[in-house]
């Protein structure tokens, strides 16, 4: 079984991942960024290109993301594995088909982790500001002793804290989700495309994931 999950980063697909692989035995997961540190770590001749294209600030091809993915097929054949953030682009997406045909599998599902941006940047940064006395504080991290009054000031209202970290994020997740359009279009053309409401708490998004591949016929009951 090959599933792809699909979604900008804080959407939750790491946690997704690791409830899946609870679910499904010898689940292999396979993400870029992990594939891209691994083939540096191995001081291939790959690796070293890659390794001075990334310290150069240059983009990674499709061509060597694909050839990667490649490597890891043929070490895995005839295993479930879930590729996180693979495809991303189109080009990845055909390429991928190809690499799959020859190993007479297809991709059985993609799940697309839809999110609004906001509720991303406010996972990832998580920082508020009083609006009455200006003390910073973070959901996780610096919550206020008495829950929703400031520490400092007793106020009651509260903003979501914008810096430039944040500009930053917002910027390449709107870049994220107008580059994925095509790659979504493909797999939703195909029939394969399940969208998930990524905002959801991750138990009710693991029950989604879990019923649509029942449905699927792609796990059993009980699995
Ligand atoms: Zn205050």
């Amino acid at each position: 079984m090959v599933i792809v999950f699909f979604g900008p980063p804080g959407s939750g697909k790491g946690t997704q991942s690791q409830e899946l692989g609870k679910t499904i035995k010898d689940l292999i997961h396979v993400s870029t960024g992990d594939l891209l540190r691994q083939e540096i770590a191995s001081a291939s001749e790959l690796g070293h290109r890659l390794k001075s294209k990334i310290e150069a600030g240059e983009f990674v091809t499709d061509d060597i993301i694909v050839q990667l993915v490649s490597g890891i097929l043929r070490k895995n054949v005839k295993k479930d594995i879930i590729f996180d953030g693979f495809p991303r682009t189109l080009q990845q997406a055909i390429a991928f088909d190809t690499l799959l045909g020859v190993e007479n599998l297809k991709v059985d599902v993609v799940f697309d982790f839809d999110i609004d941006v906001h509720v991303v940047i406010e996972r990832v940064t998580g920082r508020y500001m009083c609006l009455g006395c200006g003390a910073v504080y973070h959901k996780k991290n610096k919550k206020p002793k008495v829950d929703s009054v400031c520490d400092q000031c007793g106020g009651i209202r509260f903003v979501e804290r914008k810096d430039d970290s944040v500009d930053v994020l917002e910027t390449r997740l709107k870049i994220y989700q107008e580059e994925t359009l095509p790659v979504k279009k493909y797999y939703g053309d195909k029939g394969v495309l399940k969208r998930i409401d990524a905002s959801l708490s991750p138990d009710e998004v693991t029950c989604f994931i879990k019923t649509a591949l029942l449905e699927a016929g792609l796990i059993r009951r009980g699995e």
